[in-house]
């Protein structure tokens, strides 16, 4: 299928090798610029370098970036990720918020390490650095050097049996409630979004999220139905929310996921945009 040349999307769900994507970001920029995008938001793992990195090579090939970044949270024992879009890229609260995740992860992955060595699969730290490209170290990078290690054969089959969410060598780490991530992102002059609202397991944690002062739902997204982005849309518009969406890009380590599959259409890309200059 091809678009015309002027329909707008803007993909506001993306990750570069500031965490577990694998383009730079600078090379997303020049991706969603050869895919005709107009917006662009990086929403790397718990960090928000991305933005001042891919903002000079945004501005350079006229491409309306927003800073982004999509949070680790919890909400009770239910994991949650929330989307932060349009917030001062140097405010230190999310900067603390950032540097306190690289904590979680570093005690997190040794402990997903020393369950794998307790399965006969030793992966040395090391090892899976040689697969984080940036600061943020996740699954992914340990998926792949279980690979590489030829414990498994592929990242997804290391997820569905050792590493994935219930399986026997997942750990979730320490906890880091949703409440304080929205009240960080807004203290940043940031919007918080419910990223894949269709992941989350109980209706009752997405109401939570609504009554903590959400201020937007991941509407289109990738993998949803569009009878179940209308049940988002819906809600979305009940409440007087923001509907954004977004792919999910990892690049090679989700390779059957393009840029741009799923985007933000024109009036809410506005509206981010105009929150960001005002912030
Ligand atoms: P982490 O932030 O370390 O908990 O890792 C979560 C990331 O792992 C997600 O954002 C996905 O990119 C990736 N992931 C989760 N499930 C899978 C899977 N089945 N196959 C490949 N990647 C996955
Ligand atoms: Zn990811
Ligand atoms: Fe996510
Ligand atoms: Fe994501």
């Amino acid at each position: 299928m091809s678009l015309p040349s002027n329909f707008f999307r803007a993909d506001l769900h993306t990750h570069s090798t500031c965490s577990d994507g694998t383009l730079t970001p600078e090379e997303l920029v020049e991706r969603a610029v050869s895919l005709g995008l107009s917006g662009l938001a990086i929403t790397d793992h718990d960090t928000i370098e991305p933005y001042g990195l891919a903002l000079p090579r945004a501005q350079e090939l006229g491409l309306e970036l927003i800073p982004g970044a999509e949070f680790s949270t919890a909400v009770g024992d239910e994991p949650v990720h929330l989307l932060a879009y349009s917030f001062r890229p140097d405010d230190p609260g999310l900067l603390d918020l950032c540097a306190r995740h690289r904590d979680r992860r570093t005690d997190r992955n040794r402990a997903i390490l020393a369950r794998l060595k307790e399965e006969g699969m030793p992966v040395e730290e090391e090892e899976v650095a040689h697969f984080a490209k940036g600061t943020v170290v996740g699954r992914p990078h340990i998926a792949q050097a279980m690979v590489a290690k030829g414990y498994i054969s592929s990242v997804s089959a290391a997820f569905a049996s050792w590493i994935g969410s219930g399986e026997r060598c997942y750990v979730m780490g320490a906890k880091f409630e949703a409440k304080e991530a929205i009240d960080l992102i807004h203290g940043a002059g940031g919007l918080a979004v419910i990223a894949h609202p269709g992941l989350i397991s109980k209706g009752s944690v997405v109401a939570a999220l609504l009554r903590m002062g959400v201020d937007g739902i991941e509407g289109h997204y990738g993998t949803l139905s569009i009878q179940q982005e209308k049940k988002w849309i819906k809600l979305a518009k009940a409440h007087g929310l923001l509907t954004t969406g977004g792919s999910d890009f990892h690049g090679d380590c989700k390779p059957w996921i393009e840029l741009g599959v799923s985007w933000t259409p024109e009036e809410p890309f506005r509206t981010l945009v105009d929150h960001f200059h005002a912030v």
